[in-house]
């Protein structure tokens, strides 16, 4: 190609890359015991979970609990629905505690959540963060009362809460009446324009009804949460562009596999990469005997792969075609991943910087060598009818060739060594 083909092809100035600057929000602090983390104000977007073991179970909830948090959950919410599981939730604190798993407990409340907390105490003081829903308090002046009970509490305790609206138990009454409202417009909106309306309105109206009645503006987190993405996405911009109360996304009713997946995904990345979001939990439904943490795991690689937050070491790994018969690079490529993600709980103290470092494993010469080098540290395995080697990049330069049966075994050890070497001792890291 001569230079006169490029005239009118490059762009004049380099293309912008990366996300907007995150919204200005109120920063709220959810505490235990001396630790404390911070939702929103500009601090780096949390990943929360739940669990869906029995509350009242306080062991198997305890267990789960401490699951989420290693998988990297950094908040963790446990239905508080009956007096047995509200009796619990002091005994899943302690047993946290005495297990060294340091993670808040946020208490999730429907219905009798103004009873709960007021007959239990211990129940209200173990928690670190209220979730409301004020759609499924009652109505009229029996749901005022109940929703100023729980923030009454909120506000003697010093707890923020979460106020919640859900699509699936948005008020009625605010619903209808902003029906009827519509109803007299001269172009009145579609059920579903006005329904996105409600949900904003209730989740603002019930922030400033709680900083009436006494909490801290923040102390209040907001969510509304649909189970349409195109909704979600104009729901959270909305709700955005009209107050400052941080906001806990996620796509309610997700689904399971990687339906689930990609439509969590899908809304999640539009409105993080908008600047709109400070914590997120994705909702997916496990698999039958499926492991409850892969909601974690998720929601980190939508913030790490979007280049937000980094948790754990990537692997880079091409998807495999013709050129290669074996499946001896997708086994490598998955045994690296899992291997680097069960580190991390040791790792992330002992080599701090260790999440952001990539690694490649590639399928064949084609792509291999180029991906490889553009890793930290990356592998080329052979194609079919190439050369029964493998050679190593680190940093860019090809180092070892491996070969033989245990490539796999060898290629974790270089990668254990280079973690050491890089970032295991104070003055190892590169510039
Ligand atoms: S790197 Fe090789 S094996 Fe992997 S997808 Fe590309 S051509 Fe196929």
């Amino acid at each position: 190609m001569t230079d006169s083909s490029l005239t009118g092809l490059c762009a004049t100035a380099p293309v912008s890359v990366g996300p907007a600057a995150r919204r200005p929000t109120r920063g709220v602090t959810v505490r235990w015991g001396d630790k404390a983390v911070r939702v929103g104000g500009g601090a780096p977007v949390v990943v929360q979970s739940m669990t869906n073991t029995d509350t009242a179970d306080a062991v198997a909830t305890a267990i789960q609990v401490k699951e989420l948090a290693l998988a990297g959950s950094e908040l963790v919410r446990i239905t508080v629905n009956t007096p047995e599981a509200a009796r619990e939730v002091p005994a899943i604190r302690e047993q946290l505690d005495r297990m060294g798993v340091s993670v808040p407990l946020v208490g999730d409340f429907h219905y009798n959540g103004h009873k709960l907390l007021s007959q239990f105490p211990e129940c209200a003081q173990a928690l670190s963060k209220y979730r409301i829903n004020p759609g499924n308090m009652g109505g009229g002046k029996k749901r005022d009362d109940n929703f100023a009970q729980m923030i009454e509490i909120a506000a003697r305790y010093q707890k923020p809460v979460r106020i919640g609206v859900n699509w699936g138990s948005l008020d009625h009454e605010l619903m209808a009446r902003m029906m009827d409202e519509n109803s007299r417009r001269t172009q009145p909106w579609t059920a579903q324009a006005v329904m996105r309306d409600a949900l904003v309105v209730s989740a603002i109206s019930n922030a400033r009804r709680a900083e009436q009645l006494g909490l801290p503006g923040d102390a209040i987190v907001l969510s509304c949460k649909v189970s349409h993405v195109q909704d979600l996405i104009a729901v959270y911009r909305d709700l955005a562009s009209r107050c400052d109360y941080p906001a806990h996304l996620g796509l309610t009713e997700a689904g399971m596999g990687s339906k689930g997946i990609v439509a969590s995904t899908a809304a999640l990345a539009v409105l993080l990469q908008e600047g709109i979001g400070d914590t997120i939990r994705i909702s997916l439904t496990p698999e039958p005997g499926g492991d409850r943490t892969r909601e974690v795991v998720v929601a980190q690689e939508i913030l790490q792969t979007m280049g937000l937050r980094a948790f754990t070491p990537m692997v880079v790994a091409c998807p495999g075609c013709g050129r290669t018969s074996s499946t001896v690079f997708q086994e490598l490529a998955d045994s690296i991943q899992s291997y680097l993600r069960r580190q991390m709980p040791v790792w992330k103290t002992r080599y701090p910087g260790v999440e952001t470092m990539n690694v490649a494993v590639m399928g064949c010469v084609v792509n291999g060598p180029g991906e490889s080098r553009h890793a930290d540290i990356g592998i080329s395995l052979p194609g079919t009818g190439e050369v029964p080697s493998a050679p190593v990049y680190i940093d860019g330069e090809r180092t070892v060739t491996l070969k033989g049966d245990h490539i796999a075994s060898e290629f974790q050890a270089i990668v254990e060594n280079y973690v050491e070497r890089r970032y295991g001792a104070p003055g190892s890291q590169r510039p």
